[in-house]
C-alpha cells in the first residue's frame, strides 16, 4: 500500500489549512517544535472555522512561542526515571519502553514535545537489546508500555522483534502500546502490523483520541481489525480547552470510542509542557466537566481523570470525591449524579 503523503509546516497554507498570511508563524513554530500531520487528519479540517478543534491539535499556533513559568522542558519527568536510554521506570511493576520518536501527527500541546520528532529518532538495535535487557533483569516489572512517540510506525518486522522478545521475559504479565496511528493513519493499521501484536501474552493497545470527530468509518475500521485480533483496546484523552473541555464534546467521544469497543481509560490533565498554557483548563474546570458526565452516562464511558504530578511523582486521580465527612461522628456525605447530597452511615468500629 502506498502511504499517504505527511503535511509539513510548508505544505499547510498550499493545502489550504491555514490563512496564506501564517506562514511565517507556522514556520517560527517548526524551528522549535516538530509539525506534521497526515491526510487523515487533514481531511477533518475545516479552515473555515477559526476555532475548529481538530486544527487547534494539529496546526501550528503563534501562542506555542510563549512560555510561561509552570512551564516545563520534562513536565512528566521521563528523564529523572531513565536508568538506561529508551526505558523510564518511574513505578515498581511497570516500565515504558520508548523505541522510536517519531509520530503520524505532532500534537501541539504535546508533553513530550522537546524530543519527539527530534533527532536521534530511532533506537539502534544496540540500545534496544539493552533495554530490553534492563526489563529482563528487574522482575518486579509486570507490564512493558510502548510507547514513544509512536510504536506503529515502526516496519512490522520490527515491531514483532520487539513483541517476540518481551513475550519470552517469564515476570512479564502485559505488553501495552500505545499509539495515534488507528486514529491518525488508519490504513497503516494493515494486517502485517496487527500479526506483529501477537503473542502469548497480554497484548493491550491505548488508542489517542481527543474528539469525536476523530472517530472516522476508517478510524473504525482500523480498530475493529485489532479488536477482531483479540486485542482488547482502550483509550487515553487529553483534556485541551477549546478542543474538548465541553460535556457534550466528552460524552460523544466517550461513546463513540464504546461503539468501537475502545474503553475510555484515562482522561488525562493537560500536561505542562512548554508552549501549550493556551491548551490548558484549570483543575476545577476539568473536575466540573467529570462530574456532569458522572451518573448520566454509563460507567463504561468514564475514563479516570487523571494528572501526571510535575517532575515525575506519577499518575494520580484527580476526579471529585463523591464521599465527603458529614459529621464529626464519621457519618458520611456521598452525592449523587445530579449534585444531591445523601447520609451514609459512619464506618464500622475496628
Ligand atoms: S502522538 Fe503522542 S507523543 Fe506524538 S506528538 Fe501526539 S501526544 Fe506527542
Amino acid at each position: 500500500m502506498v502511504r499517504a503523503r505527511t503535511i509539513g509546516p510548508d505544505d499547510i497554507v498550499p493545502a489550504g489549512l491555514a490563512e496564506p498570511g501564517r506562514l511565517e508563524e507556522i514556520r517560527r513554530v517548526a524551528e522549535e517544535f516538530a509539525v506534521a500531520l497526515t491526510a487523515d487528519v487533514a481531511a477533518l479540517i475545516d479552515p473555515a472555522d477559526p476555532a475548529d478543534p481538530i486544527a487547534a491539535q494539529f496546526i501550528p499556533s503563534a501562542a506555542e512561542l510563549l512560555t510561561t513559568p509552570d512551564d516545563r522542558p520534562d513536565p512528566i519527568g521521563d528523564e529523572r526515571w531513565s536508568p538506561v536510554p529508551g526505558i523510564v521506570h518511574r513505578y515498581a511493576d511497570r516500565v515504558l519502553l520508548k523505541p522510536i520518536l517519531l509520530c503520524p501527527v505532532y500534537c501541539r500541546f504535546c508533553f513530550r514535545r522537546e524530543v519527539v520528532g527530534k533527532s536521534p529518532a530511532m533506537m539502534t538495535r544496540e540500545a534496544l537489546a539493552s533495554a530490553i535487557d534492563y526489563v529482563r533483569d528487574h522482575s518486579a516489572v509486570w507490564e512493558v508500555i510502548v510507547t514513544g512517540g509512536d510504536p506503529f510506525l515502526l516496519a512490522p518486522r520490527r515491531l514483532a522483534e520487539i513483541v517476540r522478545a518481551l513475550d519470552q521475559i517469564p515476570h512479564l504479565g502485559v505488553i501495552r502500546f500505545h499509539t495515534r496511528v488507528p486514529i491518525a493513519d488508519p490504513g497503516r493499521v494493515e494486517p502485517a502490523l496487527v500479526e506483529a501484536l501477537a503473542a502469548e501474552k497480554a497484548v493491550y493497545v491505548v488508542v489517542h483520541a481527543n474528539h469525536p470527530r476523530e472517530l472516522t468509518p476508517s478510524a473504525r475500521a482500523a480498530v475493529t481489525r485489532l479488536s477482531r485480533a483479540g486485542i482488547p483496546l482502550l483509550s487515553q484523552t487529553v483534556l485541551l480547552r477549546g478542543v474538548n473541555d465541553d460535556a457534550a464534546v466528552l460524552e460523544a467521544l466517550f461513546r463513540g470510542l464504546v461503539a468501537m469497543r475502545v474503553k475510555p481509560y484515562y482522561l488525562h490533565h493537560a500536561d505542562l509542557a512548554r508552549g501549550t498554557a493556551h491548551f490548558r483548563t484549570g483543575i476545577a474546570a476539568g473536575q466540573r466537566l467529570v462530574r456532569s458526565l458522572r451518573g448520566h452516562i454509563s460507567g463504561l464511558c468514564q475514563p479516570t481523570y487523571v494528572l501526571d504530578i510535575p517532575g515525575g511523582y506519577g499518575k494520580v486521580p484527580i476526579a471529585p470525591c463523591a464521599a465527603s465527612a458529614r459529621t464529626e461522628a464519621g457519618e458520611w456525605n456521598v452525592e449523587d449524579g445530579d449534585g444531591v447530597q445523601h447520609a451514609y452511615p459512619a464506618d464500622p468500629q475496628g
